[in-house]
């Protein structure tokens, strides 16, 4: 049994060097040892996208253990947003563990969860009192937001979309659409979970309200408002494709929501803390949700979620009902204050919104040059194109696919999604430098061309 030598890889953070290199082949040697011990002890289950054996990260690129630099347009599924071993964040970690690691805040309270639910209240959308429960992944918090919506309206049933992605706990598998590979072989699913259709411009070519339309019928008619708690949407949807509804569809789910005693809840895990442009996505919308799930960009890598909203809603729940071991855990919490700080003092906002408009400068100039980019969309930092056959549309997975292999062997960190799997999405950190997310561009460009459709 032997362990990586790592006590020679430079610290991570932003003095990273910010470059794109590679030494060996990918996978190098260090790395095939790591993913044959992988193999050896992990579950099969726990998959990995890129072939490597991580040792620092920082700014806009990942070190694996064998000297490579891998620019990053992942970070780690929309975390990092403020960069990996941000500064600030690694401060904050490093002075909250020497003080104490938990109490359990259900024991014995601590300002940190109480200054994140504030700051929470203050950034989601919404001007009415707020109230903040803390949990530890996505999963969880739309879990939790279930469970308040149930408790406040006395009603059981809960709509999710086609294309969703809510987690992968039995509830959230059950809100989540897709079954390859989230739900297949995993159920019994919870019951009392509908299904609409979700806007999807690319693919249905209807306007906003039509799209509403057509799914608020489906609502009507096969639950009825009367015995529905909860619609949950992500105001744009992240695994499913990086789906931005049409204008004018979230407004009308919202109306109806509001007009018939229906909590509206945004799923932000994926698209909130500055990643679309806003500070949350809904933002750019128009609409207010009762309740916001967030976790994923929040503690800049720590593993931290919350579900925020209107303080009489919150408050539904009985003492005791809600609540978790580590919910909240203070070096957590330390960590999101310190990329609260980020957010806000460091210009990310902004900074994600210039970062969008080189993607889709760059992407909308591929598009021209190759009919097989179907669409090129999204918000912000959160961009992705949908690969497809020219002549039918039809989703291309394969081809997807193999761009996203092929960047990771070049040294970028490209990640896929979407129903249809044919899906190449863009996260990098913000963090990032606009020429290193050039190059990652331009190796994901040379990518595509090299993928010659038979
Ligand atoms: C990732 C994600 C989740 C689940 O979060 P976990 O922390 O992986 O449990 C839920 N909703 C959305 C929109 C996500 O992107």
């Amino acid at each position: 049994m032997t362990t990586l030598d790592t006590a020679d890889v430079a610290t991570g953070g932003p003095t990273l060097a910010q470059e794109r290199r590679l030494v060996t082949s990918i996978p190098g040697p260090r790395s095939q040892e790591l993913l044959e011990r992988k193999a050896a002890a992990v579950a099969s289950g726990v998959g990995h996208t890129a072939p490597i054996a991580a040792v620092a990260a920082g700014g806009g690129v990942v070190l694996d253990a064998d000297g490579n630099s891998f620019i990053d347009l992942g970070s780690g599924i929309a975390v990092t947003s403020v960069g990996n071993a941000h500064p600030k964040v690694v401060e904050a970690v490093q002075r909250q563990a020497a003080q104490f690691t938990h109490t359990c805040f259900m024991i014995s309270p601590y300002e940190g969860y109480v200054a994140v639910a504030e700051a929470l209240n203050r950034l989601t959308p919404g001007d009415f009192p707020k109230k903040s429960a803390l949990f530890n992944s996505g999963a969880e918090a739309v879990e939790n937001a279930v469970k308040i919506a149930r408790k406040a309206t006395g009603r059981q049933a809960v709509v999710a979309f086609d294309h969703a992605y809510h987690g992968r706990t039995n509830l959230t598998m059950a809100l989540t659409a897709k079954s390859m590979p989230y739900k297949s072989g995993f159920g019994p699913f919870a019951s009392e979970v509908y299904r609409a259709p979700m806007s999807y411009p690319y693919r249905d070519g209807l306007s906003g309200p039509e799209a509403a339309a057509r799914a608020l019928s489906v609502i009507d008619k096969q639950v009825g408002a009367a015995n529905l708690a909860a619609v949950i949407i992500e105001p744009i949807q992240g695994e499913g494709g990086f789906i931005v509804p049409a204008e004018g569809f979230l407004p009308a789910i919202a109306e109806w929501c509001s007009a018939n005693g229906v909590v509206l809840i945004a799923d932000e895990v994926q698209s909130g803390f500055a990643r679309t442009g806003t500070m949350f996505a809904s933002e750019q919308f128009g609409i207010v949700p009762d309740l916001v799930t967030t976790a994923k960009g929040i503690a800049g890598g720590l593993p931290l979620a919350a579900v925020t909203g209107r303080a009489e809603i919150m408050d539904a729940a009985h003492a005791g009902g809600l609540g978790g071991t580590y919910g909240g855990n203070p070096i957590a919490c330390a960590a999101a204050l310190a990329s609260i700080d980020v957010f806000e003092n460091e210009g990310m906002v902004p900074r994600a919104r210039e970062l969008g408009e080189l993607m889709l400068d760059r992407l909308g100039a591929l598009q021209a040059a190759d009919p097989r980019v179907g669409d090129v969309r999204g918000r912000g930092a959160m961009i992705a194109i949908e690969l497809v056959d020219p002549e039918t549309q039809a989703p291309d997975a394969a081809l997807a696919g193999a761009v996203a292999r092929r960047c990771i062997g070049e040294g970028v960190i490209v990640l896929t999604c979407g129903t249809y799997g044919n899906v190449l999405r863009f996260l990098p950190p913000l963090s990032i430098g606009d020429a290193l997310l050039h190059e990652g561009l331009d190796v994901v460009a040379a990518a595509l061309a090299a993928e010659v459709t038979a």
